[in-house]
């Protein structure tokens, strides 16, 4: 029998006649010949209401009691939901994680999914009973209840869905789909019919809060197509499967992570280990670190900036402050008032223009960007937290995306096939499902580096420097622009062709001269190591590895770009087969 798994999250459940409706809409599930898993959230605002209760107590609630808290949240509305589908005349049982056989590491507040079991669900599902599972949660090897971090209901339904191989995954929400970027900050965004799974990690892991991003990690991974739509009507909503709507649409949404903080150690010693030092003692809290920035000073000492959530900064903070006295840095500067602004898109690899467009459109409106770093896929910059929702909304006219594309969909590849099934199960069996998967290790010998050094500190400069290099025909991969260092000034880098490094360098010196920068330096040859894989950045520990592996092999970094699907750092030209062999064997034990 077809088995369906259909999420509910707060608003869709925040009073009794929701409640009533989505039991409603499970049981037409049923009818129409499905057996039917039904995820909950908690009711309304009801997290939200715990964390304050628990707050008005203490300020440092222990982690453990906090999750035993806000588990109850989900326990209360799938009993809700169970008694409500029983008053409707069916059969449903209500299940807590640990009920079901959630199994889950034991970080509390973000605990990742190991193992879950399907025999006992499979059994009441069997019996014609609609399972009500709670959302959000599970249960660590001591039997410790855990939480998946906020928003983690979809987590748990992606999951659901993949181990039960689900024929489909819904998603009910208070929006009809997923939006070109929020609708709730850009009113004028454009609903979306389908989007490709990196696409959508990457949003919503810079903060499109209409998916926990975890949950796209199960989709990709596991093959599941998940459905988002709205609760309130019955039309259908937005497809995140394998391939995107228009792979040549250079951006296909933006996000913005408005609580963002930065923090910046200055005066590092430039010598291998000394981001080890720093990274892994913030990974060790389980802090996920984006936006890394370092440049090399005159003296030979490098500034390294970084951002990472408000939420984590305290602890950040404490980390940093202790890595950077052990190797000998300068000082700690940070701010807690910045906020991130993104643009995502498959198609942006093979396309110039991008950067330019969107930092001439930030530019025009007067705002400053403090921090630029790229990937295959995203541009970020960081911006003062006041400008950063009319930040988000000009880049979103900038690109045009609330108006419906001209260029043809692609059409939809359906790609499970019974063997693909066969082994999703089997993989299943032997792994630890939220466990990290690298799909591919790569070296890029081709590119060379320019960096401007002593950048104004003022808006616009991005936009004239990359209108410049563009103009001269020269293709950019990498950007990244550091946050400027006490004196008031960034250095910004970018990587270009061999080939178009006499061009770049001239055409750098040109505008470097006309901006009243200090100096334009390049690196001939460098080498861009590539790790790429399934939520790189919410694993902490990707970069750690990285920078352990290198740091080894006495291999020092020049740049670091992070993303959800790949980090890439870049190396000296020379070292580039070493650091290649280094990172293939640190990852040996994850390759897929
Ligand atoms: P639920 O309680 O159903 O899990 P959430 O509040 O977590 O709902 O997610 C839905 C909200 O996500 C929407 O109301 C919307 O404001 C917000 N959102 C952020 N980015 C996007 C986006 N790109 N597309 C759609 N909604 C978005
Ligand atoms: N109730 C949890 C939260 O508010 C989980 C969820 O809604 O997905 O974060
Ligand atoms: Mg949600």
């Amino acid at each position: 029998m077809p088995l369906i798994v259909q999420k509910f999250g707060g608003t869709s459940v925040a009073n009794p006649e929701k409640i009533l409706k989505a039991a409603r809409r499970a049981i037409r599930a049923q009818q129409e010949g499905n057996q039917v898993v039904m995820v909950v959230s908690a009711m309304g605002h009801s997290t939200d209401e715990l964390i304050d209760l628990a707050r008005q107590i203490t300020d440092k609630p222990p982690a453990r009691e906090m999750d035993m808290l806000l588990s109850t949240g989900e326990q209360v509305s799938v009993a809700l939901v169970a008694m409500a589908i029983h008053s409707l005349g069916h059969k449903a049982v209500s299940m807590t994680g640990a009920q079901i056989g959630i199994k889950t590491d034991t970080t509390h507040g973000k605990a990742r999914i190991k193992s879950i079991e399907t025999a006992r669900m499979k059994k009441v599902l069997d019996a014609g009973n609609i399972i009500l599972a709670a959302g959000f949660q599970g249960i660590d090897e001591d039997f410790n209840l855990t939480t998946l971090g906020r928003g983690g209901s979809d987590t748990t339904a992606v999951a659901l869905a993949a181990v039960l191989r689900a024929d489909a995954c819904e998603i009910y929400t208070d929006v009809d789909g997923v939006y070109t970027t929020d609708p709730r900050v850009v009113p004028e965004a454009r609903r979306v019919s389908r989007i490709s799974y990196d696409e959508m990690l990457e949003l919503a892991s810079l903060g499109a809060g209409v998916m926990h991003s975890r949950s796209i990690e199960f989709g990709k991974k596991f093959d599941v197509p998940i459905h988002v739509r709205s609760s309130f009507t019955d039309q259908p909503g937005t497809m995140i499967v394998a391939e995107p709507e228009r792979p040549d649409q250079p951006v296909s949404g933006a996000a913005i992570t408005k609580d963002e903080a930065r923090i910046s150690v200055q005066g590092v010693p430039d010598v291998p280990g000394t981001s080890l030092e720093i990274f892994s003692r913030i990974a060790a809290k389980n802090i996920s670190v984006d936006m890394i920035v370092q440049n090399v000073g005159e003296s030979g000492k490098a500034d390294i900036s970084f951002t990472v959530p408000q939420l984590d900064f305290d602890a950040a903070l404490e980390a940093v402050q202790e890595a950077a006295k052990l190797v000998g840095a300068t000082d700690v500067s940070s701010d807690s008032n910045v906020a991130k602004v993104s643009v995502v898109g498959l198609g942006m690899a093979r396309q110039t223009g991008v950067a330019e467009k969107m930092f001439r459109a930030l530019a025009d409106a007067g705002i400053n960007i403090q921090m630029i770093t790229t990937s295959e896929i995203k541009i970020s910059v960081l911006v003062d937290r006041d400008q950063s929702q009319q930040a988000l909304r000009i880049v979103h006219q900038a690109f045009a995306l609330e108006k419906v594309p001209t260029t043809p969909i692609k059409p939809l590849e359906r790609h499970t096939s019974a063997t693909d099934a066969a082994a999703v199960a089997e993989r299943l069996q032997n792994i630890s499902m939220e466990g990290l998967t690298i799909d591919d290790i790569s070296l890029d010998p081709t590119q060379a580096r320019v960096s401007i050094s002593g950048v104004p500190n003022t808006p616009g400069i991005a936009a004239k420097v990359f209108e410049e290099i563009a103009a001269a025909g020269i293709f950019v991969d990498m950007i990244v622009q550091s946050h400027p260092s006490t004196g008031g000034s960034a250095v910004l880098s970018f990587t270009v062709p061999q080939k178009q490094l006499t061009q770049s360098v001239a055409a750098a010196q040109k505008i470097a001269k006309a901006l009243h920068c200090k100096a334009v330096t390049s690196s001939p040859i460098i080498a861009k190591l590539s790790v790429s894989g399934v939520g790189l950045r919410t694993h902490t520990g990707v970069a750690i590895r990285m920078f352990r592996a290198l740091a080894e092999a006495g291999i020092n970094l020049d740049l670091i770009n992070t993303s959800e699907v790949r980090v890439n750092v870049v190396v000296d030209g020379l070292q580039g087969e070493k650091g290649m062999k280094q990172l293939q064997a640190a990852f040996a034990d994850v390759m897929r």
